[in-house]
C-alpha cells in the first residue's frame, strides 16, 4: 500500500468554508468555488421559464471579474499561465482555476471576486448567450438526446428543472428571454454565504487562504433558500417520488396501471443503428452512509461486467454496454446504455431487465470470482493515481460533491463531510460481500424501470 493521502484541512474565514491541501513544494495553485445551485434549483415554481439559466450564468460569471473591465476574461488569462473553467451540474455549479504559483494573487482574486462581487455587463451576457447556444446546438446535433429527454421526463416528472436538463430546445428558447435583471436576481438568490464552499490546493498556505477570504468575501444572506429534498422516507428506505413511471409487463413481472408505455420509442429516420437506455431507481438506506455508497460503486461495476458478459461475449448482441450509477437526494439510479443493430433491441432490453429480476432472487449469488476481480479493478484505478496536492484535492472535492448531492437539503456551509481517504474507500469496497450485492439488487425497483430506444424503426 502507498503512503496515506493528505487530508484537506477545513477553514472557516469570514463565514465561508474552505478546504485546503497545502504543499509548499508544489509549483502550482488550484482555486475552486462550489455553489449549491444547479438544474434542480431552476424554476422551483414548476414553470419552465428558468430552465438553463445556471449554464448561462456560469458562462457570464467566468467573465464577470472587474479587473477584465467589461471585456472577456480570456483576454486577461491568455497572457498568464493559468487555465480556468466552470461546469454546471444537477445540484451545483463549480468554478476553478489552476496555474503557476506566480499567478496565485490573481487566481485567488479572480475566483473570490466573481463569486462575491461580479460585474454583469449586457454585452458580455449577449456574447455568452451565443456561446451557450452553440453548445446546446452541438447536443441537438446528436438525436440521442431526445431519448434521454423522454426517459428523464418520466424520472423527474415532478421537478421541472431536472426534467429540462435534457430539454435542449426549451433551454434555447429560454436563453433569448433571460435579461440582465434575471442574472442579477439569480446571483442574489443563490450566491449566498451558506451556499458556497471553496477548495484550495498546491503552494498556498492556510493563512494565505484565510486572509484572502477575509479580504475578498462579504457575508450575504439569500433572498430565500430552497434546499432540495426530493425524497420521502418510508421506514428505513428512501423513496423517490419523482419516479412516477410505471412499467408495462416486463420480464415476467405483472405491470401495474400504465400511464406511459415502455419501451419508449423515438424515431430517427437517419439512424444507422439503435441506441437504448434503461434507468432503474435504487433505494438506499436512510440516512445514506458512506460504506454503502462505496458498495454502490462496486454494484455498478459488477452489473457492467455481467451484462457485457451476457450480451456481448455470450450472445453477441452488442459491442458494449455501459452502466453508470447516480446517487443523490433526487433519486439513486442505475443507468444502462448501449447501441446495437436494430433487430436486437427488444431482446437486449428484456435480457437486461431479466438479469436484474434474476439477481433479486434470495438464492442468487454473484460469483465470488467476479466480485474479487472487480474489487481488484478498483484497486488498480487507485494504484495508478499519483498523489500531488492538486490531485488529492480533486478526489476530496468529488467526495464533497457526492456527499452534498446525497444531503441535498443541507446548505453547503452546514455540511459536515465525513471525508474518507482513497485508501479507506478501497477498504470499504473490499468489505463488500455477495450478500451485500444481492441486497443492492433487491433494493432496485424493477417495476419502476424507465426504458426506451431511438432508431429508424419501431421494433
Ligand atoms: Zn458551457
Amino acid at each position: 500500500m502507498k503512503t496515506t493521502t493528505a487530508m484537506p484541512v477545513k477553514i472557516d474565514a469570514a463565514g465561508f468554508n474552505a478546504y485546503v491541501i497545502s504543499d509548499t513544494l508544489s509549483k502550482m495553485v488550484y482555486v475552486c468555488a462550489i455553489i449549491r445551485s444547479g438544474f434542480y434549483n431552476e424554476s422551483p415554481d414548476a414553470t419552465d421559464h428558468e430552465s438553463g439559466i445556471n449554464h448561462l450564468f456560469e458562462h457570464v460569471l467566468l467573465n464577470a471579474w472587474r479587473k477584465c473591465n467589461k471585456k472577456q476574461c480570456a483576454l486577461f488569462w491568455n497572457n498568464h499561465s493559468a487555465n480556468y473553467n466552470g461546469s454546471t451540474h444537477m445540484q451545483y455549479v463549480e468554478y476553478h482555476i489552476t496555474g503557476l504559483d506566480s499567478e496565485t494573487a490573481d487566481m485567488v482574486d479572480y475566483i473570490t471576486q466573481i463569486i462575491n462581487n461580479p460585474h454583469f455587463d449586457a454585452k458580455i451576457i449577449e456574447a455568452e448567450k451565443a456561446a451557450v447556444l452553440n453548445e446546446l446546438k452541438i447536443v441537438q446535433n446528436n438525436p440521442t438526446h431526445k431519448l434521454y429527454h423522454a426517459l428523464y421526463s418520466c424520472v423527474y416528472s415532478d421537478r421541472s428543472g431536472l426534467r429540462n436538463e435534457t430539454n435542449i430546445q426549451m433551454q434555447i428558447d429560454n436563453l433569448k428571454r433571460i435579461t440582465v435583471a434575471d442574472i442579477v436576481e439569480y446571483h442574489k438568490r443563490y450566491y449566498t454565504s451558506e451556499n458556497i464552499t471553496f477548495f484550495f490546493a498546491g503552494n498556498i498556505t492556510k493563512s494565505a487562504v484565510i486572509s484572502a477570504l477575509t479580504r475578498n468575501m462579504t457575508r450575504k444572506r439569500g433572498l430565500d433558500n430552497r434546499g432540495c429534498s426530493a425524497v420521502t422516507i418510508d421506514g428505513d428506505k428512501v423513496l423517490i417520488p419523482s419516479f412516477r413511471a410505471i412499467s408495462s409487463n416486463v420480464a415476467g413481472r405483472a405491470g401495474r396501471n400504465t400511464n406511459t408505455n415502455f419501451p419508449i420509442f423515438i424515431k430517427n429516420p437517419e439512424a444507422k443503428n439503435t441506441t437504448f437506455a434503461i434507468i432503474l431507481p435504487v433505494f438506499q438506506p436512510s440516512p445514506p452512509d458512506i460504506v454503502s455508497t462505496h458498495h454502490f460503486y462496486l454494484f455498478e461495476g459488477i452489473i457492467g461486467v455481467e451484462l457485457n458478459l451476457l450480451l456481448r461475449t455470450k450472445n453477441k448482441l452488442v459491442y458494449g454496454v455501459g452502466v453508470q450509477s447516480y446517487l443523490s437526494t433526487n433519486g439513486n439510479m442505475i443507468v444502462i446504455t448501449g447501441s446495437c443493430i436494430d433487430k436486437n433491441v427488444m431482446r437486449i432490453l428484456n435480457m437486461c431487465l431479466h438479469y436484474m429480476v434474476e439477481h433479486q432472487h434470495p438464492q442468487h449469488r454473484v460469483p465470488e470470482k467476479i466480485i474479487h476481480a472487480e474489487k481488484g479493478r478498483f484497486a488498480m484505478a487507485e494504484y495508478r493515481q499519483t498523489r500531488t496536492a492538486i490531485q488529492n484535492i480533486a478526489y476530496y472535492q468529488s467526495f464533497f460533491t457526492m456527499y452534498a448531492r446525497m444531503n441535498g437539503s443541507v446548505p453547503l456551509a452546514e455540511l459536515k463531510v465525513p471525508f474518507v481517504s482513497p485508501e479507506q474507500m478501497l477498504c470499504d469496497i473490499e468489505s463488500a460481500s455477495a450478500t451485500d450485492m444481492r441486497k443492492m439488487f433487491q433494493s432496485t425497483d424493477i417495476s419502476k424501470a424507465v426504458y426506451g430506444y431511438i432508431g429508424k424503426h419501431k421494433q
